[in-house]
């Protein structure tokens, strides 16, 4: 077996010691006789693992009582269109920050349920920045103000939580949840799909304020009512089992890991590994302004396009998998997650040296 450097973007790595225990559990669960895979959602085992994974997540975030957490399908991308559905009680507007293509997304949706304020634009930068807060359009009529804390495609980060002006707050944390600390409590919804730093694909974190639960018009549909999910522990439906196990492992071996804080000071190192190397560079850039350079997604380009086919090819035979940008940007992006050890974001440095070198 020769397992390699992945830098998804997500679905991404996983940490190898949770992979193991995966395999090691594949049959049989504890003591349980059968697979996770095999068991009742209702069931006793079962409970066990969904009781779990909602405590660990709330110790992991320090998310206070009056908070609901779920666990939802549909990925980030059906919260685009939940979120309106759910908490605009009765308002006809909602503030967005477009930071990049997943803030596009998230807008592009809104629109089909109310006006949409877009409190701040960096497109003219090519979404290479984060328009100064302080200059943020925000209308106090709107229900809330969206933003994307981590922008996977661009790579632009916000380092801190932005101040909405008393608009109740929406953030989709889906590519840097869990890597550093946020303080939950300025939050009224924090989404994130589970792809990236906490498991699988295949489950949505919603974590939502009480007060918004319940607010939305009778014609939604039952499995994107928050109100109706929470009341049934995100079971209203057949759950996906055995992501949220997967999901339940990735948040033990976090805390196994020391938790939040400690996860962040390897991702500050992780990424400062890299942007040095690329700074230092004369065939690399990133072209993100300094203080919003993402720690989850880096991505930069070559001086000369012709080398982006050599570079990856050289990259894989170097056991560096995933390093193709987006489409929509081009270029690399080396997306290191929680899970990316340092030891691989080593590897790939010293390759891009060595290939600079070369080249
Ligand atoms: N938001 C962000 C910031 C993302 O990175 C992604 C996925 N890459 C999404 C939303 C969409 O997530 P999903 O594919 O799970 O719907």
């Amino acid at each position: 077996m020769s397992r390699v450097y992945n830098f998804s973007a997500g679905p991404s790595a996983f940490p190898e010691e949770v992979l193991k225990q995966v395999r090691d559990e594949l049959l049989e669960w504890r003591d349980s006789g059968m697979s996770v895979m095999e068991m009742s959602h209702r069931g006793k085992f079962f409970s066990i693992i969904a009781e779990e994974l909602e405590q660990d997540l709330r110790a992991l975030m320090a998310i206070p009582e009056n908070y609901k957490v779920l666990f939802l399908q549909g990925g980030a991308t059906a919260q685009f269109s939940m979120i309106p559905q759910n908490i605009l009680q009765g308002k006809t507007k909602a503030c967005y920050v477009n930071t990049g293509a997943w803030s596009e997304k998230a807008i592009k949706d809104a629109g089909n349920y109310c006006e949409v304020v877009l409190s701040a634009n960096s497109e003219a930068s090519k979404f290479t920045t984060i328009p100064d807060v302080a200059g943020w359009a925000i209308d106090q009529d709107a229900a809330y103000l969206h933003y994307t804390s981590n922008e996977t495609i661009h790579g632009v980060e916000f380092q801190s939580i932005p101040d909405s002006k008393g608009l109740t707050l929406v953030s989709d944390m889906s590519s840097n949840i869990l890597s550093r600390p946020v303080d939950v409590s300025q939050f009224g919804i924090i989404y994130a799909g589970t792809q990236k730093n906490m498991g699988p694909a295949g489950v949505t974190v919603v974590i939502v304020r009480d007060d918004l639960i319940g607010h939305a018009p009778k014609t939604t549909p039952e499995v994107f009512n928050y109100a109706v999910q929470a009341k049934n522990g995100s079971m209203l439906n057949t759950p996906a089992t055995y992501n949220w196990y997967l999901v339940g492992l990735v948040l033990k071996w976090l805390k196994a890991q020391g938790g939040v804080a400690a996860i962040e000071q390897r991702n500050i190192a992780k990424s400062a590994l890299l942007y040095d190397l690329v700074d230092k560079s004369s065939l690399y850039s990133n072209p993100v302004d300094v203080p919003y350079r993402s720690r989850m997604n880096v991505p930069f380009i070559l001086k000369d396009q012709a080398l982006d086919k050599p570079f990856l090819a050289a990259a894989e035979a170097n056991g560096l998998f995933e390093l193709k940008g987006h489409r929509s940007v081009g270029g690399m992006r080396a997306s290191i997650y929680n899970a990316m050890p340092e030891a691989g974001v080593k590897a790939l440095c010293e390759f891009m040296a060595e290939f600079e070198r070369t080249h």
